[in-house]
């Protein structure tokens, strides 16, 4: 049995071995996060003690202690965490905390806190500042058939590139459209003996999932209609490790939205099942221990072993799977690019409905927080090492204990050292990533370099920003471990931007929504979009594009998604959107008809915001005398109130588009 200090540097899931095909090497890790981590628990954080298990509970500081920095250095104000909505990750955030010395509100605080630590969801009360660890929005965007209908999207648009989740139908909307389709595919190839598995939507833990073998054995009683689930191919060879079926839980920090930012923890969890794995049969289909990788239903399992030891045992670091499979020779460099490959794409299909959430709880102008999110990934590794998304949960479980039943009946909390290994260092290291002073300081730093850059331009060529970033880090995070948080957005952009195209479709629709707040864009909204993207004509009729908003914004509405608000959702835009691009640009693959038309509409939005900045500027020059305008009923709005970024970008909008077109 090997330590995960120990591990071998080729199989810890280090920064050299997860590159995204064709990617350039990456600089070589200092040392395995395991032991790093390892070490930062007994080290704890200097003159406060360990900051281990022992030092757990109370987030009281040692006698005589003060914040600020040990051995004389400048004090300076702590960064403030509001804890009091923590939930169950309360254990794993207060060690974090200790760790940075960091100053814990575990009952709020009346003045405004740094950061707001929520166990649950964005909503948890009313925040007008600082930052939140979760998205609004998000909850509803990882459920099993948003997130369906998102990798769904991005499916049809690069059917190659998201092959990564299984083939997915939404119950009961499309019950009878996956019967057909089985029974067609089944007569092409009586051969295929396919599997499914069934899951409740919005269910977790493994609650109500099961197995069928045809689509005549989906369960309609307990209503399928008031609980909508998604049906799947069932994966039924997977990569087995000691005879046994696995999953990966990977930690993805999602550190913001706008400009996109993800960061991913280098080390994960392996949950396995507790009986031996066989491909599934009539016979079998029922054994939960057998197919379902959950660790809720495995703990109830006898064959459950709780292991002190993270290469052993029902739940293990996702380290010490590498390292078993380097060592018999696979290729874990390829594993973690994949991996790597398959979240960024992921947060790519759900990144455009979530602005849509975002602008709607904290609309452009609106006082608010940021926000940034923890989210938990849970994999399927292929017999052939295709890792394969199983879902998005956007509250991983972050607790480091386990309940163990005594004697009969008798339950106690004990550690589970696995867990608290690999969480801890994602709690903490999320934090150092979103530290609110490191920010003000590169704020200033960056700043000053510009003021540097104006005079003496040649000092930025020896490379000082990076010196400088580096000697803050080392002064505020003396003692700490390396990041367990690799960067992989923006860091390999190039790759992966041109998957962004539903981003674009977003801002169109964000921009007609018109009243703040909402998520549904009105019929005189589309009729706006049409009109100003310039998309009607003598072929294509405003009252043909009225009969295209109510024909697709009845079905999506009958289908039960949200009454709350009536109108066209997100999902039925896009539907309109690819219409559209299909109906104009016939000849070409999907995806190009939907980039050439969303290039058309920009187009068409910049030359209209041109015209509104020059009528803008006629007011001002004529002291606010009334201007008319030939742009289609539009609101003039004066040249000073647009700001110079705005007409920088619809300037290149511009030349990009006349450059595409001549
Ligand atoms: P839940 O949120 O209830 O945990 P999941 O989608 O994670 O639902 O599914 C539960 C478990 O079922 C997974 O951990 C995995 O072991 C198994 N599973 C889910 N989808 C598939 C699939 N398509 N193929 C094989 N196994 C699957």
């Amino acid at each position: 049995m090997e330590p995960a200090g120990a591990l071998p540097r080729s199989c810890s899931p280090a920064p050299e071995a997860a590159e995204p095909p064709g990617s350039p090497a990456l600089p070589a890790e200092e040392r395995p996060p395991a032991a790093a981590a390892r070490e930062a628990r007994h080290r704890g954080p200097g003159p406060q003690g360990p900051a281990g298990r022992g030092a757990r509970g109370g987030g009281r500081r040692a006698p005589g202690r003060r914040g600020g920095e040990p051995g004389g250095r400048a004090r300076r104000p702590r960064v403030t965490v509001d804890s009091s909505k923590a939930k169950t990750s309360l254990e794993a955030l207060k060690i974090s905390l200790r760790q940075l010395r960091w100053k814990e509100f575990p009952f709020g605080r009346r003045l405004p806190c740094d950061i707001y630590w929520h166990g649950v969801s964005f909503h948890d009360n009313d925040i007008f500042s600082g930052q939140v660890n979760k998205f609004p929005g998000m909850t509803e965007m990882v459920r099993k058939i948003t997130l369906s209908r998102a990798v769904r999207t991005m499916q049809y648009l690069f059917p190659l590139e998201y092959n990564f989740y299984p083939r997915s139908w939404i119950l009961p909307d499309e019950s009878s459209f996956f019967e057909k389709e089985i029974r067609m595919m089944k007569d092409r190839d009586p051969s295929w003996k396919p599997t499914f598995i069934v899951k409740p939507d919005g269910g977790c833990q493994g609650d109500g999932i099961y197995l069928i073998k045809d689509p005549s054995d989906i369960r309609l009683t307990g209503g399928l209609q008031s609980r909508p689930a998604v049906v799947q191919e069932y994966i039924c060879k997977p990569l087995l490790v000691d005879k046994l079926k696995f999953d990966i839980r990977l930690y993805v920090l999602l550190k913001s939205l706008e400009p996109l930012e993800i960061y991913i923890a280098k080390d994960g969890l392996s949950r396995f099942c507790t009986e031996p794995y066989q491909e599934p049969t009539l016979k079998n289909l029922h054994q939960v221990f057998m197919h379902l990788t959950n660790y809720s239903l495995n703990i109830h399992s006898g064959n459950f072993i709780h292991s002190d030891n993270v290469n052993t045992g029902s739940k293990r670091t996702f380290s010490s799977i590498l390292c078993r499979l380097s060592s018999k020779g696979v290729d874990v460099k390829k594993v973690w690019s994949d991996i790597i490959s398959l979240v960024i794409k992921t947060i790519i299909a759900l990144t455009p409905e979530l602005k849509v959430y975002y602008q709607s709880d904290i609309p452009a102008g609106k006082p608010g927080p940021t926000c940034f999110q923890i989210l938990g990934f849970d994999i399927l590794l292929m017999k052939n090492l295709k890792p394969m998304l199983l879902e998005v949960n956007a509250n991983p479980s972050m607790r480091i204990e386990h309940e163990q039943e005594l004697s009969p009946g008798v339950f106690e909390n004990v550690p589970s050292p696995v867990d608290e290994e690999v969480k801890v260092a994602v709690i903490r290291d999320t934090l150092r990533l979103v530290d609110p002073q490191k920010q003000k300081k590169k704020d200033i730093q960056s700043q000053t370099l510009e003021h540097v850059s104006d005079a003496k331009e040649e000092l930025l060529d020896a490379g000082p920003p990076d010196r400088l970033e580096h000697d803050a880090n080392k002064n505020t995070e003396a003692g700490l471990p390396s990041l367990c948080l690799k960067q992989v957005f923006p860091k390999y952009a190039k790759q992966f931007n041109y998957l962004r195209l539903v981003d674009r479709v977003a801002a169109l629709f964000i921009r007609f929504l018109g009243v703040k707040g909402t998520t549904k864009l009105g019929p005189t909204g589309f009729r706006t979009f049409i009109r100003n993207c310039k998309l009607s004509n003598s072929n294509f009729s405003m009252a043909s594009v009225d009969i295209l908003y109510i024909d697709i914004t009845r079905r999506w509405n009958s289908m039960g998604i949200d009454h709350k608000e009536s109108g066209m959702c997100w999902q039925a835009f896009v539907e309109a959107f690819f219409c559209l691009a299909q109906k104009k640009y016939k000849s070409l693959p999907l995806h190009e008809q939907v980039a050439s038309l969303i290039d058309f509409c920009e187009y068409h939005l910049a030359v209209l915001d041109e015209k509104r900045l020059v009528c803008g500027r006629g007011i001002v020059e004529r002291r606010n005398a009334l201007v008319t305008c030939q742009t289609d009923g539009l609101q003039l709005i004066p040249a000073a109130h647009t700001s110079l970024l705005n007409r920088m970008a619809t300037a290149s909008k511009l030349a990009d588009y006349r450059n595409h077109q001549y």
